[in-house]
């Protein structure tokens, strides 16, 4: 089992602030920019940023080592912005992508999947999510999954990935790493910054506290917990949730 190695959260909340509330930048919709932070051996966050009516709003997503190569969990926002996470995070290692998960159809979470099929790099999603994104006319991930909890292995590391049911949006799924204790949430999980449920037009709010309850009783021990936009933290994150559904309803 591999040592996990918290870095100061203090420090990462900080970091968020500032990302949050950056100015925006002279006529580019999307801000070219992205932080890698390795939150353990071998798994790093990376979080880019969009400028939504003058809001820059920052998105995360996974970068997980395994021993056969490099494993993706959501693009960024669109192909240019996941073609410059790609080759900036060579810079941090040039092992190859061999794959990437996408946690639901939404463009902060495979909006550049383009990128990804065109460079032989296989993108998996849920049979859900494909046929959501086929009636969107997104490009669709191109590996069907058929799952609710699921573990996949990639060389020396296990991938969990489990569909709660609905909230956020009608396919979310969580993604679990069992070796290094981190939930990837994705938009099923709000931070401790959101004051409310954000962007709701997909969402499922009767059932969505319901679908977080099942994650809490599905994963016992979980360490950090990334939601899908702004810092990450612990559990508290999966209870902070749930009082944002209930101020919903
Ligand atoms: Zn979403």
């Amino acid at each position: 089992m591999r040592m996990l190695r918290v870095f100061g959260r203090l420090f990462d909340g900080l970091i968020w602030l500032i990302c949050i509330t950056g100015t925006a930048y002279g006529g580019h919709s999307f801000k070219e920019d992205i932080k890698f932070k390795e939150i353990a051996e071998d798994i790093w966050i990376y979080t880019t940023t969009k400028d939504l009516d003058k809001r820059v709003i920052s998105s995360n997503g996974l970068i997980i080592r395994t021993s056969e190569g490099i494993i993706l969990v959501d693009t960024p926002w669109d192909t240019k912005l996941t073609q410059l996470l790609v080759e900036k995070f060579k810079k941090i290692n040039q092992e190859p992508i061999i794959g990437a998960y996408v946690t639901h159809a939404h463009y902060d979470r495979m909006g550049g999947i383009r990128y990804l099929i065109d460079n032989q790099i296989p993108v998996y999603g849920s049979k859900q999510t494909i046929e959501i994104a086929k009636k969107k006319g997104y490009t669709t991930p191109n590996q069907a999954l058929n799952y609710k909890d699921t573990t996949v292995i990639h060389g020396d590391t296990y991938l969990t990935l489990f569909y709660p049911g609905k909230g956020h949006a009608p396919d979310n799924i969580v993604i679990w790493l069992p070796q290094s204790k981190i939930l990837f949430g994705g938009c099923l999980v709000k931070s401790l910054i959101d004051k409310d449920l954000g962007g709701v037009y997909d969402a499922d709010i009767k059932n969505w506290s319901m679908s977080v309850m099942n994650v809490i009783n599905r994963f016992h021990d979980i360490e950090i917990v990334v939601p899908g936009h702004g810092p990450w933290r612990n559990t508290e994150l999966l209870l902070h949730t749930l009082k944002l559904i209930e101020q919903n309803k």
